[in-house]
């Protein structure tokens, strides 16, 4: 692993958890007295870079007893069922590493994003991360390089919300031209764009991604942005001074450009989005995120979402639909409901009290 974050000039400290980072964690998981102190301006900061819709995630603490993973879930009031909004408090606990949060990329009023991010997560994605980054640093955008588990995250700062269908073609003709894969085009390993449709119902959530800065729970430590001290003050602050994407800029980047057909938006599969839309609802619908769907039995038959993004399932028929109440399905692999949901950027709800 080392071998790559050298090779591309990025220091081995970077790479691996740091001295500092070690005693942060048993000092960000016990005892208040000595975690770092988190200004209200760090939140308003943090706010105005990534926070563009009430809505959010939290992550599991406790991992799923089967699979051992921990995803996320729409937190919602008890007895309700309203999901909770995102407020400062929850922003502060995430920073102070309390909770860990997963921010969405579009807000449904508008359709529009305040950031793009492209995650990468396979064996070469940290060299199709800085080949993308060098790429869009030509053209005038400046990429903030977040470091992950296996790979990381660029993320691209919008000065005001742009259009998430503008921001996809662009990172799409970018990776395209790059010859970079993109998860979903056929392919099991890939960049992931977010936001990852071009339009979202009033309802819908669309994907969510892990809000930078917090502690990911099942690696149970923090990942920085690759170029500043590892201290959420000192991070922000480097945030601060990126330049931000404006939409004029955007739109002469994509001038011309054909929007490439990765579109995940539920309603582009469906001929009664219009009806749906009207009738604001939050209830799943397996059948508007699966395709292609082929009759056996009693049962629809799919690739599994969540069998598809281990590269796994390439006959495509692990998941049965049951024909006459789509609400039942199963994949014969195994994969919980947690994790196909996950999987279709729908993940299932927790109600917190
Ligand atoms: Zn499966």
């Amino acid at each position: 692993m080392d071998s790559y974050y050298t090779q591309y000039g990025i220091p081995r400290e970077a790479a691996r958890i740091p001295k500092r980072q070690t005693k942060g964690k048993a000092r960000y998981a016990r005892g208040k007295e000595t975690k770092e102190v988190i200004a209200p301006q760090i939140i308003q900061d943090y706010r105005r870079l990534f926070v563009n819709r009430p809505a959010y995630t939290l992550q599991s603490a406790r991992p799923h007893p089967e699979t051992g993973r921990h995803y996320y879930f729409t937190p919602k009031k008890v007895g309700t069922g309203v999901p909770v909004e995102l407020t400062e408090s929850t922003i502060r606990r995430h920073l102070e590493g309390e909770v860990t949060i997963g921010l969405y990329a579009i807000n449904p009023d508008n359709q529009r994003c305040k950031w793009l991010a492209i995650d990468a997560d396979y064996q070469n994605a940290m060299e199709d991360l800085l080949k993308l980054q060098y790429r869009l640093t030509q053209d005038g955008v400046e990429p903030a390089l977040e470091l992950s588990r296996r790979g990381g995250h660029l993320w691209i700062f919008l000065a005001r919300p742009l259009l998430a269908k503008d921001c996809r073609v662009y990172i799409h003709d970018i990776a395209l031209r790059l010859g970079v894969p993109v998860k979903g085009s056929g392919l099991s390993e890939g960049i992931e764009v977010f936001p990852k449709h071009d339009s979202i119902e009033p309802s819908a959530f669309g994907s969510a991604l892990r809000g930078p800065l917090g502690i990911h729970r099942a690696a149970n430590r923090r990942f920085w942005f690759h170029g500043a001290d590892y201290t959420v003050d000192a991070q922000i602050a480097y945030l601060n001074g990126f330049r931000k994407l404006t939409e004029h800029e955007l739109e002469k980047l994509i001038a011309g450009k054909e929007r490439l057909k990765l579109d995940n938006s539920p309603q582009e599969r469906s001929t009664a989005s219009g009806r749906r839309a009207r009738t604001a609802r939050l209830e799943f619908r397996i059948l508007e995120y699966v395709a292609p769907l082929r009759k056996v039995g009693r049962n629809y038959v799919t690739r599994c979402p969540s069998c598809a993004e281990l590269g796994h399932d390439r006959s495509g028929d692990n998941l049965a639909i049951l024909i006459r109440d789509p609400r039942f399905y199963k994949c014969w692999a195994g994969c919980a409901k947690e994790m196909i949901r996950a999987a279709l950027g729908c993940p299932t709800h927790m109600e917190i009290a």
